[in-house]
């Protein structure tokens, strides 16, 4: 984790910022731009459809008329278009300008996908002669420059270092490397948006319930917050639980929860809301209480996340 927070106003007279290439200006990308210009870089902007960023002109970044062009322009190149395809298509572009385009830079790939889509292109990149770091964007469009920005990195760890003072426009309390395998930021966004779904599904369900005995999703809202802060502080010490493998109920055990999970599909269905969720984390629970985990806490049904197939007949060993 890094901070540098230091603007343009604050470099020393002699400073000078590195160049910067953006490549697709849709919304994320055009915020990403605009954080680099008001660093100080001077940043080159391509976008298959021109025209749909007249305000990165006005704030002095340079338009170039093809992807080639704006990769000639700086040795950093940041691309983040809609998603893989867009990213083949112009890694295809960037291909067919002719041999040595990437050697000696580092393209630095923000579009959101897969850990094996950002293998595939770090190696392809490398076929090329250039460098490449796959990136996760944790962050909407108007926090990106903002202390609230968090952007997350994976390849060479030289490459990062390198360009990590320009990076921390985009992100400048939280510009983190997360190692040299490239597919470790697509595989850090996705377990991201997993648990952000879970939680506000879990808000949304509970909304739909007391919706349904006239109560005000706004009425909930501050409760679930609390609540939800409540289980956040939970997390450290159920990680610990999960790495050791090992699961005392200091808290509750796994049984007094389904019990619970009960009672919310009751609920549920005696108001008419969908038992779905409910029915997911009840299978989920009363698996892990089949195979022996009953007495086990809640970090205890990581075993059933593990596997694809459901199994039940483990050992207890809390
Ligand atoms: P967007 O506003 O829809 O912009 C998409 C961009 O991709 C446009 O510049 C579009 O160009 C370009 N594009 C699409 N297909 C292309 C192709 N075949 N070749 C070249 N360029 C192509 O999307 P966005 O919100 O900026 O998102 C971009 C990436 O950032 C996505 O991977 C998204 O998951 C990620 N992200 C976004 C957010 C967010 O809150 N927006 C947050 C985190 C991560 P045209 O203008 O020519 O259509």
């Amino acid at each position: 984790m890094t901070d540098d927070r230091n603007g343009p106003r604050n470099a020393p007279a002699n400073d000078t910022r590195a160049p910067v290439a953006v490549l697709g200006l849709g919304l994320m990308g055009r915020a990403l731009a605009g954080a680099f210009l008001r660093e100080g870089h001077p940043t080159t902007v391509w976008n298959r459809t021109p025209g749909r960023a007249p305000e990165l002109a006005d704030a002095g970044a340079r338009p170039a008329a093809s992807p080639e062009e704006a990769v000639a322009a700086a040795a950093l190149v940041v691309v983040c278009v809609s998603d893989h395809t867009a990213v083949r298509d112009l890694l295809d572009r960037i291909d067919a300008a002719g041999p040595g385009l990437l050697t000696g830079r580092v393209l630095v790939n923000l579009t959101s996908g897969t850990a094996a889509r950002a293998r595939e292109n770090a190696a392809r990149v490398a076929a090329a002669g250039g460098g490449y770091l796959d990136g996760a964007i944790l962050a909407v469009p108007p926090a990106i420059g903002t202390p609230e920005a968090v952007v997350l990195y994976s390849g060479a760890h030289a490459d990062f270092e390198h360009h990590a003072p320009a990076l921390r426009a985009l992100a400048p309390d939280v510009t983190a490397h997360l190692g040299e395998d490239h597919g470790l930021a697509a595989l850090h966004d996705s377990a991201v948006l997993g648990l952000m779904w879970s939680v506000l599904n879990g808000f949304l369900h509970g909304a739909a319930l007391l919706g349904a005995a006239g109560v005000d999703a706004s009425a909930f809202a501050p409760l679930a917050a609390r609540s939800t802060e409540t289980v956040a502080g939970w997390l450290a010490g159920y990680a610990a639980q999960i790495d050791a493998g090992a699961y005392p109920a200091d808290d509750a055990t796994l049984e007094t929860h389904l019990a619970a999970m009960d009672h919310l599909a009751e609920e549920s269905a005696a108001l008419g809301v969908s038992t779905e969720l409910p029915d997911l984390v009840r299978t989920l629970a009363g698996r892990a209480v089949a195979a022996g985990r009953g007495g086990a806490s809640y970090a205890a049904l990581v075993e059933q996340f593990r596997r694809s197939a459901p199994s039940t007949g483990e050992g207890v060993g809390e």
